[in-house]
């Protein structure tokens, strides 16, 4: 399995209502949620950056397909929005996406267009299996190196280094185990898959060494 970021979104919040510092990949922004929720308005709301998302999607999906069919096709526009309603006690919810061409295009191109839009990566996995899966941590163990010892090697974890990426977990999840304790069983996996995962750490929260080493 290969996580879609290889840097993942990080997000932090403080005590100011409800301003939220979210990092991604090439830079920072604030997300909060609008003043009749109690926040500041000072960015998107977490609705808002879902419908983005799929605009984004949308418009960036299409403009690579016209580009790939040489269609003289400058400016589109996409609205997007949603809501929710109650269906036999389940909820639903529906999205609309409205897609507007800025010029004249032919009844062929809009329908191939709108075919295109409706298979862009973000609309296939809104319409897909969706499994949020959430692993909470603590960082009270601040300064800490926690070790844990197999019969080669020990691996030495940082808790407050660690950024909680998951990546270990879904990888090699005998060993990494946030549901566990503790979290990691040396005995799940032989050392030197563990070593592997050890070293694919993107924060270095995972180090090992080998206890002979440690022993001279
Ligand atoms: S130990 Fe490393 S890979 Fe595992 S969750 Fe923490 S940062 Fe991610």
């Amino acid at each position: 399995m290969i996580y879609k970021l290889k840097k993942p979104v990080h997000g932090t919040i403080g005590t100011i209502r409800y301003t939220c510092t979210i990092e991604w990949r090439n830079g920072v922004f604030i997300a909060d949620e609008p003043v009749s929720s109690g926040g500041a308005d000072t960015g998107p709301d977490p609705y808002t950056l879902l419908l983005s998302s799929l605009a984004t999607c949308t418009l960036v999906t299409l403009r690579m397909y016209i580009e790939r069919k040489g269609w003289d096709i400058s400016n589109i526009a996409v609205n997007t929005n949603m809501y929710q309603a109650k269906k036999d006690e389940t909820n639903i919810t529906v999205i609309d996406r409205d897609i507007n061409f800025l010029q004249p295009v032919t009844a062929e191109q809009r329908n191939r267009l709108t075919e295109i839009a409706q298979h862009c990566p973000i609309s296939k996995i809104l319409e897909g299996e969706i499994k949020v899966r959430t692993f909470a941590y603590d960082d009270s163990e601040t300064g800490k190196q926690i070790k844990y010892p197999n019969n080669d090697i020990t691996v030495v974890w940082k808790p407050e280094v660690c950024k909680h990426s998951g990546r270990c977990v879904t990888h090699l999840p005998g060993v990494f185990n946030t549901q566990a304790k503790p979290w990691i069983n040396m005995e799940g996996a032989s050392t030197e898959d563990i070593i592997t995962q050890v070293q694919k750490c993107p924060t270095g929260a995972l180090s090992y060494f080998r206890n002979e080493e440690k022993l001279q």
